[in-house]
């Protein structure tokens, strides 16, 4: 496998690094693609197959283990299987892109570790296992017991911060977007952008 660069984003849910990772894939000259992951949970409402997840279920997800089809999967949350398909970054790479990653902290790092140099691996902070509460409360996509489930894991997850290349803070959006647009677009040797005065 070989190709352009790989950028991981990986955090505690909750943390906004879906919203970052966005807003990046909408800056033409950074050329990214999202990896689009496999899962066994359920969709959600407002989700497309394809474009959030390719849904299959944990016999199937099992299946594809067994066929060494993963370049990493985790047992995010239990019997919530999420993968990154070899194929998956292969199409991309051919494509000629860059590619994104939303994962979580293990399976982000273990891309890391495949792919050193060509990896950045940033970590998203959130201000505060508190203020993921409230933001995984008001996205209310969840029951309470799957919520308590996610803080469970957040607060480990925070202590994984030091693993990471880079840490954005995301306590403003705003100042997180241009964090990571920096950064990103440094990585990949894209011009650095400029903003207008009045938005710093
Ligand atoms: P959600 O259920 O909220 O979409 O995702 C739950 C967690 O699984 C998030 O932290 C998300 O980033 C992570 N995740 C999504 N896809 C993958 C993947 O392919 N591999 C790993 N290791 N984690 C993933």
């Amino acid at each position: 496998m070989e190709g352009g660069k790989l950028l991981i984003f990986s955090a505690p849910s909750g943390s906004g690094k879906t919203t970052i990772v966005r807003h990046l894939l909408q800056q033409p000259e950074l050329n990214l693609a999202f990896s689009v992951s496999v899962t066994s949970r359920p969709r959600r409402g407002n989700e497309v197959e394809g474009v959030n997840y390719y849904y299959i279920t944990a016999e199937e997800f099992i299946q594809k283990i067994k066929n060494e089809e993963f370049l990493e999967w985790e047992e995010v949350y239990r019997d919530n299987f999420y993968g990154t398909l070899k194929s998956e970054v292969e199409r991309l790479w051919a494509e000629g892109k860059n590619v994104i990653f939303d994962i979580d902290v293990a399976g982000g790092l273990r891309i890391k570790r495949k792919f050193p140099e060509k990896t950045l691996a940033v970590f998203v902070k959130p201000p505060s296992i508190d203020e993921l509460k409230i933001r995984l409360k008001k996205r209310s996509t969840e029951s309470d017991d799957k919520i308590n489930m996610r803080i469970a894991k957040a607060s480990v997850e925070m202590a994984t911060e030091p693993l990471f290349d880079v840490v954005i803070k995301n306590y403003d959006l705003k100042a997180a977007f241009k964090d990571a647009h920096r950064l990103v677009a440094k990585f990949v040797g894209a011009p650095e952008p400029e903003f207008e005065d009045n938005e710093e």
